[in-house]
């Protein structure tokens, strides 16, 4: 919180805010004691904290309005808006961290469950192994027939490696990467573009979701990440799929490239693509496809027994995207990281609904 020791030249004001806020501050009736007035004096200023969304500046600053409003400057009064502000402030990260619980907790009863279902498997080889043993079958019949049990218990605890795998870089939700994902990819696109390869990173925020949660629900937000989804899966594959073409009309011999190498939802209605090779040069046309395609989609609203109940809801998203280049700050993922996200805050200020590309690294 800025420091707000008074130099104020009016007599009884203990605070440093101005001649004129001062008078305001009087006339509201707010003591001269500097700590309710540094407390308004902060969330006056909260325009300038690039880490909070308009949403929780909006809340906050409507917590002093509250209290102007009351003319209630007691100590409990003080110390209910500081609880107040500090909850708005954390809930992104308790809603994070509540998000990584519930995947470790998905994760731990996956788990479980192949355990369990791989302990009946070994019951079952145990049962099998006995049978084949005691059926006085000829001794190389009885070894043929372990194998084969035994070859089917290893397939199938090879596939649960698989499938281990692929769940602990899946988000549930959409079925895209999730955070451990993109991390790895991101990883995977800096060392390629020390080798030489492009390299840009898009990040997609859904704009004003929480409205969309406020007025039709969590599972209508959850829909509508689905369908956000499906629409930056669907352009990365077209993306590809005329890449393939460009290779295939010009005869190319080598691989066409991919256009991303990964999609992944990484916080709650926040997504991101990784780019490289020749998808990375045409970043933000990609990103612009994503953005015009999800303009397009008309939403219907069902409710619990399917009934649509509002037609035509449009939701929108905002893109930030980087493009990595030298003389970029090492780590080179997290230079690029803030370059997107720079862009997507400027996306977002300068209005929403549109694609920023952040100049730095071009
Ligand atoms: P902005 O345009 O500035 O991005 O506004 P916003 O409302 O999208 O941003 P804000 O960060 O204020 O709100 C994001 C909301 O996303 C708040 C949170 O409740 C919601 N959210 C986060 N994860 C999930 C999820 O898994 N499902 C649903 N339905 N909502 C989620
Ligand atoms: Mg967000
Ligand atoms: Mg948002």
């Amino acid at each position: 919180m800025a420091d707000t020791t008074c130099n104020c030249s009016r007599r009884q004001c203990t605070f440093s805010g101005g001649d004129r806020l001062c008078e305001i501050l009087d006339r509201a009736g707010v003591p001269h004691d500097s700590k309710w007035r540094t407390l308004i004096f902060y969330m006056r200023g909260l325009g300038e904290f690039s880490t909070m969304s308009d949403d929780q500046k909006a809340r906050i600053q409507q917590l002093l309005v509250d209290v102007l409003h009351r003319r209630d400057f007691s100590e409990q009064s003080y110390h209910e808006v500081l609880r107040a502000d500090r909850d708005i402030r954390v809930e992104p990260y308790e809603c994070r961290m509540r998000e990584a619980l519930q995947e470790t907790e998905r994760l731990a009863r996956e788990f479980r469950a192949m355990l369990h279902q791989r302990r009946g498997d070994m019951d079952k080889l145990e049962q099998e192994s006995v049978r084949a043993v005691e059926s006085g079958l000829d001794p190389t019949e009885v070894v043929r027939l372990l194998r084969a049990t035994f070859s089917e218990v290893r397939e199938q605890m090879d596939n649960d490696a698989i499938r281990v795998g692929e769940l602990t870089v899946t988000d549930p939700l959409t079925g895209l990467g999730n955070r451990r994902a993109f991390d790895t990819a991101l990883a995977a696109g800096e060392a390629a573009w020390k080798g030489g390869t492009a390299l840009a990173l898009v990040l997609f925020d859904v704009d004003r979701f929480k409205r969309i949660n406020d007025q039709h629900g969590h599972r209508i937000g959850d829909q509508v990440l689905r369908t956000v989804a499906e629409v930056l899966r669907r352009k990365v594959d077209d993306c590809n799929r005329s890449l393939n073409d460009t290779a295939v009309a010009s005869a190319a011999t080598e691989d066409a490239g991919e256009c991303a190498s990964v999609v992944a939802r990484f916080g709650g209605e926040e997504f991101a693509l990784v780019l490289t090779g020749e998808g990375a040069q045409r970043a933000g046309e990609i990103a612009e496809s994503v953005r015009v395609g999800l303009e397009g989609v008309s939403f219907a609203i069902r409710d619990g027994q399917g009934h649509v109940v509002e037609h035509g809801v449009r939701v929108t998203l905002s893109a930030g995207v980087a493009h990595a280049g030298p003389g970029m700050a090492e780590p080179l993922t997290d230079s690029l990281f803030d370059l997107a996200d720079k862009a997507l805050y400027d996306a977002k200020r300068e209005g929403r609904n549109r694609v920023r590309v952040a100049m730095d690294g071009i």
